[in-house]
């Protein structure tokens, strides 16, 4: 993960949205002269777009009406029982129109965009029925069809227990295994199948039962995984075969150590510790274990950040990674964490022109900065989408 395979004097030469030379600048001008359009980045770094490996973008309102509540020291079960947290999103999302529900997703698209995102996973989750969130899914799906974004969908149905269901966990996993995942699995585009296993949401048992259905119906697993304590979730993705267990907060050693044996990766996302007032996640334990690490922003109405170079940051000044770990982490790793490794994430001849140009002269300044944006231009599928020209 700290080698990122640096070009001091590089070039990239791209046709047709792919990567067809990338090198020393000399050898991809003498193989490549005479080439029409040329983006001069001298003393500039340019890298691949930034993949974001975990949100929740999809939603209708905000919580920052929950904000004094944090301040008064209310926990996240305390400001649930408040009416607020996840299920006070889930009422908003259910009675947003189609339209509103769309055009504020894509604004949190267009924001991460800007902070040089070029690919990213969005969760449903915040509908709770059978209906709702397929029609969460075929929204995420028609902003995907129009927006530069690269987008991998997933679906979330097993978020958390909707109030009619309450105290009825086994009935509400049996409707997202045996109706929910049927429904959505020919008609969503969802890729994965997530589920929060945690006291107060699922247990592993609840969670295996919606993860075989999943694979039945050809939906890989994803699991929100001992973010609040041990519940058993990184040794859940390693049974079932999961190819990412999200934030590990408080995973055992043999959790980690079983992750690690069957190739699940690891995502890290340290703005929920942020917002959410919980411990920050010891990377190095957990890279230390084997396991391959990837970064997110867990975008969502609880830890609102749009800016995967704020997840860097928090990355290298909270969880104990390396900036060149980190990079890794928000690139290549977190590709192959929503299953896009063979198509974006690294620049090599094949790869998607997928590219920022950051306005440094290291990419060290990822991760060194705590905030801000670096991005001066993105290029999305050989397109500059974004271009932030200095200020006169
Ligand atoms: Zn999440």
């Amino acid at each position: 993960m700290k080698d990122l395979g640096i070009v001091p004097d590089g070039a990239v030469y791209l046709e047709g949205g792919r990567l067809k030379e990338v090198g020393d600048t000399r050898d991809v001008l003498r193989l490549r002269g005479g080439t029409r359009e040329v983006i001069d980045a001298t003393g500039k770094v340019v890298m691949p777009g930034l993949v974001d490996a975990h949100t929740h973008a999809a939603f209708a309102g905000s919580r920052h009406h929950e904000l004094p509540w944090k301040a008064e020291g209310l926990s996240y079960k305390e400001i649930a029982a408040r009416g607020g947290g996840i299920l006070s999103t889930v009422r908003d999302t259910r009675a947003a129109p189609r339209e509103a529900l769309i055009a504020a997703t894509r604004k949190r698209l267009d924001g991460m965009l800007r902070f040089g995102t070029t690919t990213a996973e969005v969760k449903s989750g915040y509908g709770l029925t059978p209906e709702s969130e397929l029609e969460i899914l075929l929204a995420i799906e028609e902003i995907s069809n129009g927006h530069p974004m690269g987008i991998v969908s997933t679906f979330l149905g097993a978020h958390a227990v909707p109030p009619e269901f309450e105290g009825r966990g086994d009935a509400y996993a049996d409707l997202v295994a045996n109706e929910m995942i049927p429904a959505i699995a020919t008609r969503s585009g969802a890729r994965f199948c997530d589920a929060w296993v945690e006291e107060g949401s699922f247990t592993p048992e609840q969670a295996r039962r919606v993860f075989a259905a999943a694979k039945a119906r050809g939906l890989d697993a994803k699991v929100h995984a001992d973010e609040l304590s041990d519940s058993g979730g990184a040794a859940l993705a390693a049974e079932v075969g999961a190819t990412s267990a999200d934030h590990l907060i408080h995973s055992s050693d043999a959790g980690l150590r079983a992750m690690a044996d069957a190739g699940v990766i690891g995502v890290l996302l340290p703005a929920t510790s942020l917002a959410g007032r919980l411990p920050f996640v010891d990377a190095r334990k957990i890279i230390n274990a084997g396991v391959a690490v990837a970064l997110g922003t867990d975008l969502s109405p609880g830890s609102w950040n749009e800016s995967m170079q704020a997840s860097v940051a928090l990355a290298t000044h909270r969880l104990g990674m390396y900036p060149e770990e980190a990079v890794t982490a928000a690139t290549v790793n977190a590709a192959f964490a929503i299953g896009k490794g063979r198509e974006v994430g690294t620049l090599e001849p094949g790869m998607a022109a997928d590219l920022l140009v950051l306005d440094a002269d290291s990419v060290g300044h990822l991760g060194y900065r705590v905030s801000g944006n670096l991005v001066e231009k993105v290029i999305k599928a050989g397109r500059v989408v974004v271009d932030r020209a200095p200020l006169r």
